[in-house]
């Protein structure tokens, strides 16, 4: 017996699609549009077997066939002898009764019906079967997609990015001049390939940009491909990684295939560390996704020839954590490190950034570089902006000072609250703040006070004591230990504040901030600066760290348990000694802080040369504080 596979298979699709269907397809019509039969009269119909015995009897003296309707209208002679029309159903095949018809002499008429009705449920039935048609099509169409889905996944939802011109050149990048040298030599080889590849020089594949992020590292891989007047493919590392085993590989295939196509060209990956992690020692038991599609990157980077003109720059702020294989000559092979800007840095980005906007001429780009060290160029951009959408907010024509240091409070603290109605609470944000205002101000290595206020902000901050940082100290990091320490106690002071005025009870929560920076700071005096007792020691690597006291200083530990607990040792000496000068100077000042403190509830917000000015009535300022009070 020969079986058929494959036929009864395929019935069964079909009559999965069909059944459902069908059967809708009926009770609509059974609901919507009785048919014109069952409209008829019952009484006025014949059945097939009594019009033949009527025609053999010879009562029939007309009859009148409606194809259509395959119904026919008799005429029949009645029991009291008058003419009485009836309806009679026919089968498909007429033309035996025809015949006989015309044997028996009657006489036939053809005549097609125009009942409305029947007219409707025909236009009705046609609309229904269009409409079923399309529903059919659509699902077919859609389980036909989810299928092949699973298939060509990558393909279909490829997620880099092409611009054949990115408009963006060397001169829209400031402050990062090493790096634009760099890439400069880079540029040379997208535009003149020939001529190195003709003396026989290898052209580099990988370039890696190192950064935290908001550096322009973007920025400067766009301009490179703007120099170089070659197409820019980009994607996120983060992209590739995908719920699906094979995806993340299969985008690396194709953005790679597109790329040597349309060589020369650039192809840049931002956070390469999301694919680009050590193999092996993935965090949370190894990522085979991750993994094949770092792969497969690697394999891409291989097959390329040296001069196939696609150079490929990524971007991270993590490359401790590489997979060293990206490194290996051949592939990523040159590092160039993009660093937040320094004053000039910062100074050029603002230039930049200015360029197409409206500044008061009292507007001075260099007092705003020298207040904020610790920003990247993404944030400075975003700080001119905010300063102008604020210049339109309030209905004025050029960006002032004003709407600039409004917008910086804005970026770096938080949008600007409605004030706190008088309370107990608002009372004790008054004298957590001052009281780092105040050790601001007397301690000797401390950056002048720029303003102290209690306006809330956006994200639960209460109020804020802010300085103006000395920027050559911070760009530099070459901070002092006798700084650090005065950074330790002023970050205290608030805590301090609130435990002399209102008691151990009252202490809030408010200042959990502050302590994680104490702690971080402290941590990087004992670890990294070889600050402390223990010795001028590094015991932790020095990699990420971005703006002193930020960093994670938890991350690597490179000692035993036994320097760990020392370690902590320290951390908490140093802390509680800072502690205890805080508290030792809040009380000795208590009248003046009593009073800074009900001048800052009625007026809010009070600025640092004024705040001295009030302080210098009660004692005797800090040399350092005297000379630079003329900064704001
Ligand atoms: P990254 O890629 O390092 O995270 P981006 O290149 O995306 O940073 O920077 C974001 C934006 O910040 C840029 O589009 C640009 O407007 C601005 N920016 C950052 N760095 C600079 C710089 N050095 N010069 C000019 N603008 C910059
Ligand atoms: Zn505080």
């Amino acid at each position: 017996m020969k079986k058929t596979f494959g036929a009864k298979p395929h019935r069964k699709r079909i009559s999965r699609y069909f059944l459902p269907l069908a059967t809708g397809w009926m009770i609509l019509q059974s609901v919507f549009l009785p048919s014109p039969t069952l409209a008829q009269n019952k009484s006025n119909e014949l059945s097939y077997s009594q019009f033949l015995q009527k025609i053999e009897q010879g009562e029939v003296e007309r009859v009148e066939l409606d194809p259509r309707a395959n119904s026919a209208i008799v005429e029949i002679i009645g029991e009291s002898g008058e003419t009485v029309k009836r309806e009679v159903q026919l089968f498909d095949e007429n033309s035996a009764l025809i015949t006989r018809l015309r044997d028996s002499k009657i006489p036939i008429d053809v005549e097609a019906s125009d009942n409305n009705a029947e007219t409707a449920s025909i236009i009705a039935n046609g609309v229904l079967i269009l409409l079923l048609i399309g529903g059919l099509a659509l699902i077919i169409r859609r389980s036909a997609k989810a299928s092949g889905q699973a298939m060509s996944f990558g393909k279909s939802r490829a997620r880099y990015q092409v611009e054949d011109q990115t408009g963006v050149r060397f001169d829209d990048v400031a402050g990062i001049d090493e790096a634009k040298e760099e890439l400069q030599e880079v540029v040379t080889f997208l535009k003149e390939t020939e001529r190195f590849t003709a003396v026989g020089a290898k052209i580099p594949k990988g370039v890696l940009l190192v950064g935290s992020p908001g550096t322009g590292k973007t920025l400067l891989a766009k301009a490179v491909s703007g120099e170089a007047g070659v197409p820019f493919y980009s994607i996120s590392g983060s992209e590739f990684v995908e719920m699906f085993v094979g995806v993340g590989a299969s985008r690396v295939r194709d953005l790679f295939k597109k790329a040597k196509e349309n060589a020369p060209c650039l192809v840049f990956i931002d956070e390469i560390d999301a694919v680009g992690r050590k193999r092996g020692a993935g965090v949370g038991g190894g990522n085979d996704e991750r993994e094949q599609t770092l792969n497969q990157l690697l394999t891409e980077m291989n097959g390329f020839e040296e001069n196939a003109g696609v150079i490929v720059i990524a971007a991270t702020n993590r490359p401790d954590v590489l997979d060293p294989a990206l490194m290996r000559p051949g592939r990523f092979d040159r590092q160039i490190t993009v660093d937040l800007p320094s004053y000039k840095g910062r100074l050029g980005i603002l230039d930049v950034h200015s360029r197409n906007k409206k500044l008061d001429p009292d507007v001075s780009l260099e007092a705003i570089a020298r207040r904020t060290p610790g920003l990247s160029g993404a944030d400075l951009a975003n700080l001119l902006n905010e300063a102008a959408i604020l210049t339109a907010r309030r209905f004025k024509e050029t960006i002032t000072m004003l709407e600039i240091d409004d917008a910086l409070d804005r970026i770096t603290i938080g949008l600007s609250l409605n004030p706190l109605l008088d309370s107990k609470k608002k009372r004790l944000i008054a004298y957590h703040e001052v009281g780092h205002a105040l050790l601001m101000t007397l301690l000797e290595h401390s950056d002048p006070l720029n303003k102290v206020t209690i306006i809330p902000r956006a994200g639960g901050v209460g109020g804020f004591a802010q300085q103006n940082f000395n920027e050559d100290m911070v760009d530099s990091g070459l901070y002092t230990r006798a700084w650090i320490i005065d950074r330790i106690t002023i970050t205290l002071g608030g805590r301090a504040a609130e435990k002399e005025i209102f008691g151990d009870a009252e202490v809030t929560a408010g200042a959990s901030n502050d302590l994680k920076v104490v702690s971080n700071l402290a941590r990087e005096m004992v670890t990294r600066y070889g600050m402390s007792d223990l010795g001028p020691l590094a015991l932790e690597s020095q990699n990420d760290q971005v703006f002193l006291g930020r960093g994670d200083a938890n991350q690597h530990n490179e000692y035993s348990e036994e320097v760990a607990t020392k370690i902590d040792q320290q951390v908490r000496a140093i802390a509680l000694r800072c502690y205890e000068k805080a508290r030792q100077m809040i009380r000795e000042n208590r009248a003046l802080i009593d009073h800074l403190v009900d001048l800052l509830l009625y007026e809010e917000t009070i600025e640092g040369e004024e705040f001295r000015k009030i302080v210098s009535q009660y004692t005797q300022l800090p040399k350092k504080q005297l000379v630079s009070s003329g900064n704001q």
